[in-house]
């Protein structure tokens, strides 16, 4: 892989570790004046590295790192009225800070799988010892922002040498999460 690619400026200083017992932290936005300030109660569940093209990242970055926490663990602490969501014919209804860009939490509201999760960048706790990522997803997809095919094999080659299998969905657990809630939806499989 050319060492000009950045996967994401925190995944490329090494594997991600996590702190025992995390029990939530405040996400701040980057503005410097009236920061968006947004309060999480517990740790994140499912963090992960992704190639999505519509996952806010730092500049520089390949890959976002997206995470879930409960809605109702979730509360805006300041300057709520910076926050704009960015696409609202979304499955995530990403809240987006109109000062600086960042994405401060993204509900899924319409009946889904992952209705009442929102969709979180732990990398904005001003705190650490959040879970870190587990796997990568949507891995093809950085091709859609830019990336060379040809460096693909080197870039999932290193993404698994941190412990984040590829993957160009969704990992497996989340999948069968996905197809299991649809098929009792139709009711092939019963609960
Ligand atoms: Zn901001
Ligand atoms: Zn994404």
């Amino acid at each position: 892989m050319p060492a000009t690619v950045s996967l994401h400026p925190l995944l490329d200083k090494g594997a991600l570790q996590g702190a025992p017992g995390f029990t939530g932290g405040v996400l701040v936005c980057a503005c410097i004046d009236r920061p968006v300030r947004v309060k999480v109660e517990g740790d994140v569940a499912h963090n992960h590295a992704c190639g999505c093209t519509k996952c806010w990242k730092p500049a520089g970055a390949t890959f976002s790192i997206v995470a879930v926490a409960a809605h109702d663990k979730i509360t805006v602490l300041e300057n709520g009225d910076k926050l704009e969501v960015v696409d609202k014919t979304a499955l995530i209804q990403r809240q987006a800070c109109k000062g600086c860009g960042v994405h401060m939490y993204g509900p899924v509201e319409r009946e889904h799988p992952f209705q009442g999760l929102d969709f979180i960048h732990p990398e904005r706790f001003e705190s650490d010892g959040w879970s870190p990522p587990g796997f990568a997803a949507f891995v093809s997809s950085i091709i859609e922002s830019g990336t060379d095919p040809a460096d693909m094999p080197a870039i999932r080659a290193r993404l698994t040498e941190l412990g984040l299998t590829p993957s160009d969905c969704l990992n497996n657990a989340l999948m069968d999460y996905i197809a299991t809630w649809t098929a009792k939806k139709s009711g092939v499989l019963k609960s």
